[in-house]
């Protein structure tokens, strides 16, 4: 802690002390002031008693002057001027005398040369009169001059002794007054001088704290802005959890890869909106990854299909970052584009051991929070590359639990849900619908002459080239044994004969080869029935198809023959 802590508590006290004694230096000065005046005035005093003193001598002197004179010559103006001055040194003893009544000792000076003097001009007076009266003789006859010069000894010694005392007085009130200026000057310039200080030092003090307390705003308001800033990255980061984990549980309810790539794309949108990037998969072939899904807006373009050696990512199988001066840029990526202040991120998305596909996310560089966004990406990769797995593990299930495994079509189970689904779709949107059934001629002895396995392969090969030559959207399946079936959604009957015509000629002119040997040559026949008009329920139109394959095979075989219900059901076909 600082001295300006310390000087806290007394800081009242201190201001308090330097107005006190501001208001004590004002009162010194004034009664400082007025002593001074008074001082001033008694040094004036003395000045007066001295100056009074000499004009009482000096009129003194002028008047024994004009009185002898006048003995001396007899002028009269000398006469009129003696008559004038006598007076007035009678009366300037006599003003001395008053204004010496303050000092007694002074006063009683005055008051011998008072008396001294109203006797020397009364004399003088005495003897001028004789003058004007007997003639000059008489009157310096009349003279006692011892008397008169020892008077005027008098005179002067009272004067001196009055002098004297009165410059002494001088002397000591002047030496009054100048220490009782110095006194109060040094009063003044020392309490001024404390008082100063002491408001320096408050007003130091002041500004200190002023800028320590500022300093502590700043500080405050730092740490706010830290506390803010950590709340909202911990709402940001509870949030990006909240959707991880909801894109976790909803990962795991996607039917196919659409929907998780559906899915990914608006997670990595929501919780990383200032990216964009691109999710690549692999083909079936596993050679090539093509992007099925992209984001946001990615910073930098990165090419659609790519092979595992163009990304560093997928070669190393871990997280390849790369921004401006740092990486190396995967050749995925644009490469005419200048890398300055951005980022990208390669994840490889492998579940058990095998790589799925990639997750590229590029944006820039100081748009986000670099390492959190890292993670963010390699969560979701792990998700993703999970629910990949998952779902291609419940694909090849479900392919497994619909297919065939000898011949690759679908099974029984799923000939007889897709037949009823396809006839109530075409029923609703007032379509047709071709259904096929075809069976293996003479199979049986095929197999008891050339064997069992020689008969799967015959199977398998017929299988082939009925999948080969039926559309997309029909569905051919093994119906079981050696028979196999077609249903074809919005096809009308010579559509169908047509097609069926096709596959029969095609599988006749096969040739099939087991174990080094070429097997004989395999003919198939099959019935045709169309919705609906040979039949409006999946058990009445596979009857129908059916007893058309019971005839073509009645006929002589490797036919294809339609539905023809009546002959049909004239001709009790049995139940096979
Ligand atoms: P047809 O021309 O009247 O149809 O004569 P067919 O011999 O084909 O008649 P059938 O339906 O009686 O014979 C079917 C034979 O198919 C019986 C069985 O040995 C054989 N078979 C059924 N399933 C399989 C199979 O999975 N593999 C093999 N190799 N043979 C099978
Ligand atoms: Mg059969
Ligand atoms: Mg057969």
């Amino acid at each position: 802690m600082t001295s300006t802590s310390r000087l806290r508590p007394y800081r009242l006290a201190a201001a308090v002390a330097a107005l006190l004694l501001l208001v004590a230096v004002a009162a010194v000065t004034v009664f400082g002031v007025r002593l001074l005046t008074e001082s001033n005035r008694w040094v004036e005093h003395s000045h007066r008693v001295i100056g009074q003193l000499e004009s009482s001598q000096w009129l003194l002197a002028a008047t024994q002057a004009a009185g002898r004179g006048y003995r001396l010559t007899g002028h009269p103006s000398l006469r009129s001027e003696f008559d004038r001055a006598g007076p007035q040194a009678v009366a300037a003893a006599r003003e001395l005398a008053r204004i010496t009544r303050d000092n007694p000792a002074q006063h009683a000076r005055a008051k011998v040369l008072l008396q001294q003097s109203t006797e020397q001009v009364r004399r003088m007076q005495e003897l001028a009169d004789i003058q004007d009266r007997d003639g000059p003789q008489a009157a310096v006859a009349a003279m006692r001059v011892n008397e008169m010069v020892e008077r005027m000894h008098g005179v002067n010694a009272a004067s001196e002794a009055l002098r004297a005392e009165e410059l002494r007085l001088l002397e000591e009130r002047r030496a009054t007054n100048a220490r009782h200026s110095n006194l109060l000057l040094g009063f003044v310039l020392l309490s001024l001088a404390i008082s100063l200080a002491t408001f320096w030092t408050l007003l130091v003090s002041l500004s200190r704290e002023n800028s320590r307390n500022r300093k502590l705003e700043r500080e405050t308001r730092g740490a706010l802005d830290d506390l803010k800033r950590a709340q909202t990255m911990t709402e940001r980061l509870s949030a990006q959890r909240w959707a991880l984990s909801e894109y976790t549980g909803m990962l795991q309810s996607a039917q196919n890869l659409d929907e998780a790539m559906e899915l990914t794309s608006r997670t990595f949108e929501r919780l990383l909106p200032h990216l964009g990037g691109q999710c690549y998969l692999g083909r079936g072939s596993r050679d090539l990854l093509e992007s099925r899904s992209s984001f946001g807006r990615p910073a930098i373009a990165s090419a659609d299909v790519l092979a595992p050696a163009e990304c560093w990512a997928l070669r190393r199988g871990q997280p390849h970052h790369n921004q401006a001066g740092a990486g190396v840029r995967c050749a995925h990526v644009d490469h005419g584009a200048s890398m300055a202040g951005l980022s990208t991120l390669c994840i490889p998305l492998s579940a058990q051991g095998e790589t799925l596909g990639m997750l590229h996310a590029s944006g820039p560089a100081d748009g986000g929070e670099g390492d959190n966004d890292a993670v963010i990406i390699e969560l979701l990769g792990e998700q993703l590359a999970l629910a990949i797995a998952n779902l291609r593990l419940r694909e090849t299930l479900r392919q497994q639990s619909l297919r065939d495994p000898l011949t690759g079509l679908f099974n029984r189970r799923y000939f007889e849900e897709s037949l009823r689904r396809e006839m109530l779709r075409c029923e609703r949107r007032r379509l047709p619908l071709a259904l096929t059934v075809i069976d293996i001629d003479q199979f049986k002895s095929f197999n008891d002459n050339q064997g069992h396995s020689a008969g799967d392969a015959v199977l398998a090969q017929v299988g082939r080239c009925i999948a080969s030559l039926v559309r997309a959207e029909d569905m051919a399946c093994r119906y079981g044994g050696e028979e196999f079936t077609i249903v074809m959604p919005e096809t009308e009957l010579e559509s169908a004969l047509a097609r069926a015509e096709a596959i029969r000629r095609a599988v006749s002119q096969q040739t099939i080869s087991h174990n080094g040997r070429t097997l004989g040559p395999v003919t198939v026949s099959m019935g045709v029935a169309v919705f609906p008009q040979d039949g409006v329920t999946p058990e009445l139109l596979f009857e129908v198809a059916d007893a058309a394959l019971y005839r073509a095979k009645a006929e002589g075989r490797d036919r294809v023959l339609h539905a023809d219900a009546d002959a049909d059901a004239n001709a009790g076909v049995p139940a096979r």
